[in-house]
């Protein structure tokens, strides 16, 4: 398939999807998201209500309890959500992409029976342990190490930075099972987060999301039966290059969120904040600070929709235009909201206004799912024909 063909108009079920999932975010979390900030309060029945309207099904088959309705509005979902929430958007990675993805693609059957309907609904909640402390970009250096003991391998390291893994019950972590064969040494496993030997540490301290709950995921001798093994041994960093092509086209999604909220902010204070007797929506400086944030909000928006139009094409691998989306849409989530500030001023730097939240909410997108040099590489590797992106 071509890669610059898509259709952005939407159908008719993608526009009830998306009218429901705003009405939901705008009445039953918008009221309450700056106390749930400033507390670092992560609400686990806003989960439930979400998982309840089926917002963790999209990409799922529904013989495995989703709705089928793919990846297109997997991301719109995902926008509705992070443009009210940067916390609770993150978490849609990890429940639907990270987790249960990850065992649709090569779990057991057995595995994803047991697990993928319980993520779907929320039963029980998912992360994703790929980075450690010494280990962000560079996975294949990973020092987690799973060892064969009969019918079960033995887990030991520290992973970093899992998203949900505080609240979480299962957790789909990667580690190396050969360490001297590098990246073709990794395996990655089902770990439910109750087994002997795994503890998590809460990081609190961050600059932003603070209703997301984040942590460390710690390891001690962690017996994990073999069947729990996803796919092959030793394809792990296959299967993880293959998964981050799913997680950065949420990533992607969730900052356009974010640029429209800075937006649609913005768009009532200038239109509200009178200045030499006029709303300041009158000055052309101001104008064109508004026209660079649209620009930039839709631009993000088209290559994020084309990324998902192109894996409900069934062209799952695209990494070349999934990388380029995340690549785009997370420095637009940081630009964007900048320009809210310039709009906002004064107010923008009170945490009474919600784009000093929106600001540093927007920051992780530049962060997650591979760092915006890593976006680089890949996009400048294959433009200057080093380096295919897309696969297959
Ligand atoms: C809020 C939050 C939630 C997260 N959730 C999860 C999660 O659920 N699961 C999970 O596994 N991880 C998670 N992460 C971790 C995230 O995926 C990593 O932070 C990310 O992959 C980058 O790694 P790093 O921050 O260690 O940066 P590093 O890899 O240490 O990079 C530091 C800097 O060096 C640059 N750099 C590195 N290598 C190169 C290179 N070869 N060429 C040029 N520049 C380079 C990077 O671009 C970056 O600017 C989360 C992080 C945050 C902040």
């Amino acid at each position: 398939m071509s890669s610059d063909r898509y259709d952005v108009e939407l159908s008719e079920d993608l526009i009830i999807l998306r009218d429901t999932v705003r009405k939901f975010a705008d009445k039953e979390i918008a009221p309450h998201v700056d106390e749930d900030e400033k507390n670092h309060r992560w609400q686990r029945d806003l989960v439930d209500k979400m998982a309840e309207l089926g917002l963790f099904g999209c990409p799922v088959p529904e013989e495995y309890g989703g709705n089928g309705m793919g990846y297109l509005a997997h991301a719109i979902v995902t926008e509705e959500i992070g443009r009210v929430s940067g916390s609770l958007r993150v978490g849609f990675n990890m429940q639907t992409m990270g987790t249960s993805m990850s065992i649709l693609k090569w779990g057991s059957e057995e595995l994803k029976r047991k697990y993928i309907p319980d993520l779907v609904s929320a039963k029980k909640i998912g992360c994703f342990g790929i980075t450690e402390p010494d280990t962000g970009s560079d996975t294949a250096s990973m020092s987690s190490t799973a060892v064969r003991d009969g019918d079960h391998y033995i887990l030991n390291g520290r992973k970093m930075w899992i998203t949900w893994s505080p609240v979480a019950d299962v957790c789909v972590v990667f580690a190396m099972t050969d360490k001297a064969a590098k990246h073709k040494g990794m395996s990655v496993f089902v770990m439910d987060m109750d087994l002997p030997g795994v503890s998590t540490v809460a990081i609190k301290d961050k600059l932003g999301i603070w209703a997301c709950p984040t942590g460390e995921v710690i390891m001690e001798d962690v017996r994990v039966p073999a069947s729990y093994r996803l796919g092959e041994e030793g394809k792990g960093f296959q299967y993880l290059m293959k998964e981050l092509i799913s997680t950065r086209l949420s990533a992607a999604a969730g900052a356009v969120g974010t640029c429209q909220a800075a937006l649609d902010e913005s768009i009532k204070y200038a239109n509200e904040r009178r200045q030499f007797g006029r709303p300041i929506a009158e000055y052309q400086m101001v104008q064109e600070t508004i026209a660079r944030m649209v620009a930039e909000t839709e631009a993000a928006r088209a290559l994020t929709w084309r990324c998902a139009i192109q894996k409900d094409r069934g062209m799952v691998n695209n990494m070349r235009e999934t990388c380029l989306a995340k690549f785009y849409a997370s420095r637009a989530a940081d630009e964007v909201p900048n320009l809210g500030l310039d709009v906002l001023s004064a107010y923008g730097y009170s945490n009474e206004y919600p784009m000093a939240r929106i600001l540093r909410d927007g920051k992780v997108y530049k962060i997650l799912e591979g760092a915006t040099n890593i976006m680089k590489m890949i996009l400048a590797t294959d433009a200057l024909g080093i380096k295919k992106a897309n696969k297959d």
